[in-house]
């Protein structure tokens, strides 16, 4: 005979060995691998040490007989697929067995190849069952998971049926439509969604009744917040509508950085437009022709190149403002902090000399490595020295010091120039603002500059504070931390 393939592990359960081991020999020699067991004890002891794909069991045993097995096999949810063997073989005993947990039954005498049929058929059973029920728990898995993601979800998501019933409400919708802390059952459109502007956004596809429901999508307010709403349609493959997926993406950030850029373009136009007026009138008033006198003429060019100058340093400080924003293309390396001090120091000599003020310096020898962008740390001390003589007064003072301060540097600018009236403190550092006061008429700048400096500050996770008294002077203090703890930081 030809015999099949059985590659299975097989627990044989027979007391009447000579059965036993013709079982044993016939399946053995279909390639399967066989224990034997003697009787019901010896069988839950085999069963207790190791998986079995099939069970080959005689039903009448002394001790503990075949039923009592299949019911310990049942209860212990043993994997096992067992086929019960008998000498009185009737329905009712074979209905029995079933109800116990076997699959199949095989009344003695038989064959050899009716107990391989029965032995391949509870193979086949067993191999169906363990892909059903290894695709039921991937079918579970990716419904948490997918579950697990929508609940974890920053946009908010809405799901309608055609019922016009929310099914689904993510926490961030339930936080957007302001509908308690979550939805755990089925609840209608009304009570869920009370802005009747999304309703309508939502309602429009569930209500269409033609067949058509694109998706589309509008700018809702809901409280204090902005959000953009995507509205798809849910629909079979057979096209069959069976609601509304919706999604909510708040976009109030956005739209508030997009109004500050347009606010501050139109500030920046503005700076510009009169000096270029001034430039402009100047300009017009020499190709007149020879009425002035090259006294004249020349005062003219001079005041020109005053309004041009000023031009030149509003553009330099806005390239300077946007190199201040935490870009990853610094340049980090460790600082020389004493060559940048002097060199500030050196860039600031005319101005001071011109302004009769006079400068002193104190850089620590023990400063700790500062990483940062050579450049912005020139920009920043700049920043803040060029004020410190501007802002002075002829026969004042300006302090520049450099000292170790826990995990970094401590930078100080003291002055003994103008000082700052307290209300104005907390807008300093505000893009354009200015201190009007009739003695700053005439001391040239472009409100950018402290700007520069705050922003630098935050970019290296640094602090920046400011006391000032009113006609004794300011002290600017900056301190920035050792390691570079910004964008990029670690790739330097
Ligand atoms: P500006 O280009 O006008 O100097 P800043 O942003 O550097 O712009 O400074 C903003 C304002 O803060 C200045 O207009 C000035 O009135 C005031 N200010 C800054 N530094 C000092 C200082 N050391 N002493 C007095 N006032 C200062």
């Amino acid at each position: 005979m030809d015999r099949p393939e059985i590659n299975a592990d097989i627990l044989l359960v027979d007391d009447e060995v000579a059965i036993a081991k013709g079982m044993q020999r016939v399946l053995e020699s279909c390639g399967a691998r066989v224990v034997l067991a003697m009787d019901g004890c010896q069988a839950l002891e085999k069963l207790g040490e190791r998986d079995f794909d099939v069970m080959v069991i005689d039903l009448v045993m002394p001790s503990l007989g075949g039923m009592e097995v299949l019911e310990r096999v049942a209860e212990e949810g043993l994997r096992v697929v067992s086929v019960v063997i008998t000498a009185h073989v009737s329905l009712e005993t074979a209905v029995e067995a079933m109800r116990r947990g076997a699959f199949d039954y095989l009344p003695k005498p038989f064959e050899p190849r009716e107990l391989i049929l029965r032995v391949e058929r509870a193979l086949n059973y067993r191999r169906l069952r363990d892909q059903a029920e290894n695709s039921l728990l991937e079918l579970n898995t990716s419904r948490t998971q997918l579950r697990t993601i929508v609940e974890a979800m920053g946009d908010g998501v809405i799901v309608v049926n055609v019922d016009g019933l929310v099914v689904l409400c993510n926490p961030a919708a339930c936080a957007a439509v302001g509908y308690g802390p979550s939805l755990h059952e089925p609840r209608p459109l009304e009570e869920v969604i009370r802005s009747p502007e999304l309703r309508r956004l939502i309602q429009l596809d569930v209500s269409s009744e033609d067949g058509c429901h694109a998706a589309q999508s509008g700018q809702i307010q809901l409280g204090s917040d902005i959000y953009m709403v995507q509205v798809f349609p849910i629909e079979t493959s057979q096209a069959k509508f069976l609601g509304t997926v919706a999604v909510l993406h708040n976009v109030t950030d956005l739209l508030k950085a997009e109004r500050a850029k347009l606010k501050f373009m139109a500030k920046v136009a503005h700076e510009l437009k009169s000096p270029l007026a001034a430039v402009q009138g100047f300009l017009k008033v020499i190709l007149r022709g020879p009425q002035q006198s090259p006294e004249q003429q020349r005062d003219i060019v001079l005041r020109c190149s005053e309004r041009v100058e000023g031009m030149v340093q509003l553009v330099r400080d806005l390239l300077d403002l946007s190199r201040s924003e935490a870009l990853p293309r610094r340049n980090i390396e460790p600082v020389p902090v004493a060559e940048v001090v002097a060199e500030v120091v050196e860039m600031n000599e005319a101005l001071a000399a011109d302004n009769a003020v006079r400068m002193t310096v104190e850089v620590a020898d023990d400063l700790p490595p500062l990483y940062a962008d050579r450049e912005d740390l020139f920009c920043l001390l700049n920043n803040l020295v060029s004020n410190s003589i501007k802002y002075n007064l002829p026969g004042g003072a300006v302090r520049i010091e450099a000292r170790r301060e826990g995990e970094g540097v401590q930078f100080v600018v003291a002055d003994t120039g103008l000082g700052i009236p307290p209300e104005a403190i907390p807008r300093l550092g505000e893009e354009f603002f200015r201190v009007q006061s009739p003695e700053r008429r005439g001391i040239v700048g472009t409100g950018l500059g402290l700007s520069i400096v705050k922003r630098t500050v935050a970019a290296y996770h640094g602090r920046l504070s400011v006391e000032s008294t009113p006609g004794q002077g300011s002290v600017f203090s900056v301190w920035l931390p050792s390691e570079f703890q910004g964008e990029g930081a670690g790739g330097a």
